[in-house]
């Protein structure tokens, strides 16, 4: 079988159904057709994820990007309705509490100064103020804390589902297939092969593969710095129900903490010397050993819980600077990119759905300029560090 698009985008996630819906959403006036080769998103990073957004950043772009997605979310189920329902997106804004001891203070208070001049409503908390919006929080070596009350959390699914289902009321074609081979003629795209040996022809190709990007750089015959890292996440029960709601916490440790559904809590921690490589194995031993003592010092209530479940997703690293690497490659006229999203790539969507539909349609960015996170930057070393990685 072989059909003709204009723009062929491979992966389903949150970040390709992004672009879909933007493109189309913009007007543009080609085809657009999706590649995602598990319909039931098992293992796709944006089913596994937290789905938090916060504008506490270091680096502007960054920051930009988190700021258009609160606006944008803040209206999500309401702008993603079809046929008069509205999508589940149910954006929580219980804002993030970053906590701070002596040593990252003066970072903090460095970062807190540069998001405000960007406006961003971030506050600087003294530990008594902090313990006004969690109680039961353990302030002891603690000096105090950065506040973002309007950033949150919304359900992944709900979300994804949101942006899948818009872009195919307006005319997106969803294709479960998986994509196989990358087409070229010299260094123009011209196409994709699916595993069932269907063509699809276009001289255009998204690459939105999450953690298996670089597999799909190589089909191209393209070198891409993306790594799949492992990243495990927990749910429990405390033994105490707070009758307030945690805002998502992160701890001096990395640590990160947010009620869920029901009052139960959500909780995660990188690994840092986690290896790379396709890994969705649990380790409950890391909950038991690692975090529960630093949950039960940060919340002494914690002490006693109980663990309801665990899983493991997978962050797409860009080794470099752990940013997104947003745009067309330089030495392949057509191959277009959005991955590396280590964990921001649920917040990004929005922005970066906006911004690739315009360097397609129109050839530049209007809303928001996404070219600090170009693909150049990999060959010029200008990399866009960025302090305030989870
Ligand atoms: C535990 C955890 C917590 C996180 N928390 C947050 C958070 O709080 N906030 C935040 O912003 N981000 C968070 N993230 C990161 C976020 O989930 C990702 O950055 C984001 O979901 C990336 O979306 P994506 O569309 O690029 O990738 P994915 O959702 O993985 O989508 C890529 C899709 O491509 C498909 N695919 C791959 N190869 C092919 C092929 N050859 N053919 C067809 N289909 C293919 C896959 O099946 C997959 O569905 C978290 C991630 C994890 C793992």
């Amino acid at each position: 079988m072989h059909s003709n698009y204009d723009v062929l985008i491979v992966g389903g996630g949150i970040i390709g159904s992004s672009i879909a819906y933007n493109l189309m959403n913009d007007e543009f006036s080609g085809t657009v057709a999706v590649f995602e080769k598990d319909p039931t998103y098992e293992f796709s990073s944006t089913t596994l994820s937290a789905g938090g957004i916060r504008r506490q950043f270091s680096t502007e772009v960054n920051i930009r990007i988190s700021q258009y997605g609160v606006q944008f979310y803040e209206q999500f189920d309401e702008a993603m309705s079809v046929d008069g329902e509205r999508a589940h997106g149910e954006f929580h804004q219980r804002g993030y509490l970053f906590l701070a001891n002596e040593k990252n203070w003066p970072l903090m208070e460095q970062h807190h100064e540069f998001q405000t001049s960007l406006g961003v409503k971030v506050d600087l908390l003294s530990s008594e103020e902090t313990l006004k919006i969690i109680p039961h929080l353990n302030t002891e070596d603690l000096v105090g804390a950065s506040f973002s009350a309007g950033d949150g959390y919304l359900d992944p699914y709900g979300t994804l589902q949101g942006y899948a289902k818009k872009a195919r009321c307006l005319g997106v074609t969803y294709v479960t297939d998986e994509v196989t081979k990358i087409l070229r003629d010299k260094n123009r795209i011209t196409g994709l092969v699916t595993d069932k040996g269907d063509t699809y022809n276009s001289s255009i190709v998204v690459n939105c593969a999450g953690p298996w990007a670089a597999d799909v750089g190589r089909m191209a015959g393209v070198d891409l710095p993306v790594d799949p890292v492992r990243r495990m996440a927990y749910v429990f029960q405390p033994a105490e129900i707070f009758d307030y709601d945690l805002p998502l916490v992160i701890d001096v440790t990395g640590l990160y903490f947010r009620h869920e559904t029901g009052r139960i809590i959500m909780t995660g921690k990188s690994i840092s010397e986690e290896p790379s490589g396709i890994n969705f194995a649990v380790d409950k031993a890391f909950f038991h050993d690692t975090m529960w003592p630093i949950l039960a010092n940060r919340i002494p209530v914690f002490d006693r819980l109980k663990l309801i479940r665990g899983w493991a997703g997978l962050y797409a690293i860009n080794r470099l600077d752990s940013n997104a690497l947003i745009g067309e490659h330089p030495d392949l006229e057509g191959f277009y990119m959005a991955i590396g999203f280590s964990g921001h790539g649920f917040q990004q969507a929005p922005a970066v759905g906006k911004g690739m539909s315009e360097l397609i349609r129109l050839g530049h960015y209007e809303a928001l300029d996404l070219s600090p996170l170009s693909y150049e930057r990999v060959l010029t070393g200008k990399l866009v560090v960025e302090e305030e990685v989870v």
